[in-house]
């Protein structure tokens, strides 16, 4: 009993900075009581809280913390947050550092309680490292579809572990909500595929779309810290502004939790130089759209996002407003399979 417990807290600490091999984590995840009617959960943003949702279905109850259009990042619990961490069973994170300034609250409920990273569920050699050692692994994994279909099989199995007596009721949530998301990895593939190669060049407000470039074949430049106030920093945007023109390249994007003003030096340098860009979005990275719209999913928002920058980098728009308004009802593409109408 006691080895048990030390083996616990040993997992615990881990769970929301390291990953444990997979051969320890199948002995030292502690079990549910059984009595339990449903299990209490809080979901940091939405995406975790989707997959939560997803293949937890009726035996979960989960509270989201973060909504839409909330920075991840920045985000700071409120007392209200930290009292619904204190009543829930587990808490799920996307991790990888995604939720910086909740990192203090999620270690100390860690001693108390088990905090999953979804993170967690990839293997490391997934990872997309940051430049510095010091800064670890980008967290934006959900970006890659296939690598979120990965996290869910690994939070179905943990889900087993955690509540053994439903293990068969997440198997089978697991193969309802895996259909549409491997769907959409293939949608994904085909539709960034016709974007002319030339254009395949994908710059945004900020970084969140490593794992999506390196998985559909587009090259990313996120702007945040391009700054117009040092040389370094106009001389970024000077070369980026060149490349724009010289390939011309249609449109740039703005994101749901990011103000978009960091993006008009670049519009107004490629206007002097007689280019033309569009500024597209919203994109949604760290946050879903509002619950009960088309972007309130995982799969709706990734869809969203698919076809807004297929379309634009195709230079099928001329405007912003064209572009934010241009992605279809996502639901309709949902309900006719992926397939473009
Ligand atoms: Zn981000």
């Amino acid at each position: 009993m006691v080895l048990a417990i030390w083996l616990l807290l040993g997992w615990l600490v881990c769970a929301s900075g390291c990953r444990p091999a997979d051969d320890q984590a199948a002995l030292i995840i502690d079990r549910l009581p059984t009595k339990i009617e449903k299990i209490r959960v809080v979901a940091t943003v939405g995406m975790v809280a989707d997959m939560v949702r997803g293949i937890g279905g009726e035996r979960i109850e989960v509270v989201q913390m973060m909504g839409s259009g909330v920075d991840p990042h920045l985000y700071k619990p409120t007392r209200d947050d930290v009292r619904m961490v204190m009543q829930a069973d587990v808490i799920f994170s996307a991790g990888l550092h995604l939720e910086g300034k909740l990192a203090e609250t999620l270690a100390r409920v860690a001693k108390t309680k088990p905090v999953y990273a979804i993170a967690n569920g990839l293997p490391a050699s997934s990872a997309i490292r940051l430049g510095d050692v010091q800064e670890g692994a980008d967290p934006h994994f959900w970006m890659d579809v296939s690598l979120w279909a990965t996290a869910a099989r690994a939070l179905s199995d943990w889900l087993s572990a955690f509540d053994p007596d439903h293990a068969e009721v997440y198997r089978e949530n697991l193969r309802k909500y895996l259909g549409p998301v491997e769907e959409l990895h293939e949608y994904a593939l085909a539709t960034l595929r016709s974007i002319p190669e030339a254009q395949r060049f994908f710059v945004t407000s900020h970084d969140a779309f490593r794992y999506f470039g390196r998985a559909y074949g587009l090259t990313v430049i996120g702007i945040q810290g391009f700054s117009t106030e040092s040389e370094a920093g106009l001389r970024r945007i000077n070369d980026l502004v060149a490349l724009l023109v010289d390939r011309r390249i249609p449109a740039v994007f703005f994101e749901s939790s990011v103000p978009r003003r960091s993006l008009e030096a670049i519009v107004e340098g490629v206007r002097a130089r007689g280019g033309n860009v569009v500024v597209a979005g919203p994109l949604y990275a760290d946050a879903m759209g509002e619950p009960g719209t088309s972007t309130g999913t995982y799969v709706g928002m990734m869809r969203h996002n698919i076809d807004l920058i297929a379309r634009c980098l195709r230079g099928e728009s001329s405007d912003a407003e064209a572009a934010s308004s241009l992605s279809p009802s996502v639901d309709s593409l949902v309900r006719s399979g992926g397939q473009r109408p």
